[in-house]
């Protein structure tokens, strides 16, 4: 990260609570990121924000800490729900970044006396009632389903002193501003509001307008530049030999070393997942197809060790916050070039470092082009080396032939991965889109489906 005036800031100098430095502390972070040094005293001088950050950099504390500090005064072990109004409102685009963003207010909150919790879909409704009945400052929500809780009447939102949208950028794009519009009629007009947003496009800039009040601009990185701290490469490999080069990548890397696999297509990424694990190297595969519960599992069974690589779709891996995780493989490169910079930001995050190769075949080179054209960078195209050896197979499964490689389609090894695509039954629809209650807007769908309409 660029050594600015804002990376010398120390914690101690944040005006931040001695038990919310506890905690900070505990966490084991010996100084702010450039965007908690930036973000910080803003926040607590009480200005509207509109930051651009992308996940890795540290925003889920930017605005959780001085959160924190300026609901201090509220704080109560009360045991009464009176006591505990929603005072907080965080909006996040999707189930899996509501949660990690809890977790990280437990986390930081610990020591100190004030509630959260989160509220998702996808999950009954009721399940969620009873820590809200109980009251809580500060909730964590999906749009689609605060907007559930409100019709139901299990919240208030009329004391809420502090918005914060987190991955604006990502909610408009998966269509949520007909719902964020209906939150925002529901909050009180004097409040605090803070945008935190990887991209400023146009329709960013415009929600600030129309939601925030002389808000401060802060930056965290430059626009859509990818982690300073990930080496990026690129392997040129056909199609029909990316599982062998990718296989290969994964072994040679020894037992331990852990993998996230983009692919563009939900089909692609329940068929790679299962075909890594046919071949001996533990996997699954999260995406929007798979239930929540499903994806939970998949999830902390990475973050346990259990599973080598874990293949997700670009929707279904926003948010996912993975520490210390040192490759990012690119199956397939992404429709949008700005999903890369997402992609590759799930390495080398605060500061560690990483690393992101993209196994591109000749078809996807305009993809790789607009990447290059948005990073302003060219990456060399090395050509990936086939392997021609046997993969050594686990004893109990089949030994697998071994297989020549000279540019042929090579003959399909695994009936499973040449059988039509089925969604598991309990599955939701569509991307993020639970079954009973949707966590997203429901006519949005189409659009969503327009514009990406395999990008799942
Ligand atoms: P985020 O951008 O909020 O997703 O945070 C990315 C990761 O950085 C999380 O795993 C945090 O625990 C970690 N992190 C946040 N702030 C710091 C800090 N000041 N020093 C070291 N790590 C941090």
């Amino acid at each position: 990260m660029a050594d600015t005036a804002a990376d010398k800031v120390q914690f101690s100098s944040l005006n931040l609570d001695a038990q919310i430095l506890r905690a900070i502390e505990e966490e084991g972070y010996t100084e702010p990121t450039p965007i908690q040094a930036q973000a910080i005293p803003q926040i607590l001088a009480g200005r509207d924000l509109m930051a651009m950050a992308q996940t890795g950099t540290g925003k889920t504390a930017a605005f959780t800490l001085p959160l924190l500090q300026r609901l201090l005064p509220h704080a109560s072990n009360s045991a009464s729900p009176a006591r505990h109004p929603i005072r907080a409102l965080i909006l996040a685009p999707t189930r899996e970044l509501a949660i990690q963003v809890e977790k990280s207010v437990e986390t930081y909150s610990k020591h100190v006396q004030l509630r959260s919790t989160v509220v998702f879909g996808g999950v009954d409704i009721r399940t969620q009632k009873p820590a809200l009945a109980k009251g809580v400052e500060i909730l964590v929500a999906t749009p689609g389903r605060l907007l559930d809780h409100v019709e139901s009447r299990n919240l208030l939102l009329n004391q809420v002193q502090i918005l914060i949208l987190d991955e604006a950028d990502r909610m408009l794009d998966m269509g949520f501003m007909p719902d964020l519009k209906r939150i925002l009629m529901l909050l009180p007009k004097q409040r605090q509001t803070l945008l935190f947003s990887a991209t400023f496009s146009d329709d960013i800039k415009k929600l600030a307008q129309d939601f925030l009040a002389n808000p401060v601009t802060v930056e965290a990185e430059r626009r859509n530049t990818a982690a300073e701290t990930v080496k990026q490469s690129v392997l040129m490999v056909d199609q029909d030999n990316k599982f062998d080069v990718l296989a290969d990548l994964l072994r040679t890397r020894g037992i331990g070393s852990q993998a996230l696999i983009f692919t563009r297509t939900k089909l692609t990424a329940a068929r790679l997942a299962r075909k890594l694990d046919r071949e001996g190297i533990p996997a699954d595969a999260i995406h929007g197809d798979k239930t929540q519960l499903e994806r939970i599992k998949a999830l902390d069974a990475f973050k346990e060790g259990k599973i080598t690589a874990l293949v997700a779709t670009d929707v279904a891996a926003r948010g996912l916050d993975i520490d210390q995780l040192p490759l990012v493989v690119n199956y397939e490169l992404p429709t949008n070039a700005e999903d890369y910079v997402h992609r590759i930001g799930r390495t080398g995050r605060a500061g560690a470092s990483g690393e992101a190769i993209s196994l591109v075949d000749g078809e996807e080179e305009r993809r790789l082009v607009e990447i290059e054209k948005l990073l302003k960078r060219e990456f060399p195209r090395e050509k990936a080396r086939v392997s021609s050896a046997p993969h050594t197979t686990p004893s109990h499964r089949p030994a697998r032939p071994s297989t020549p490689h000279h540019g042929k389609k090579p003959a399909p090894k695994d009936e499973w991965f040449m059988k039509p695509y089925e969604p598991s039954q309990a599955a939701p629809k569509a991307e993020e889109q639970p079954s009973s209650t949707p966590d997203k807007p429901k006519k949005q769908t189409a659009a969503l489906l327009t514009r990406k309409p395999v990008n799942h």
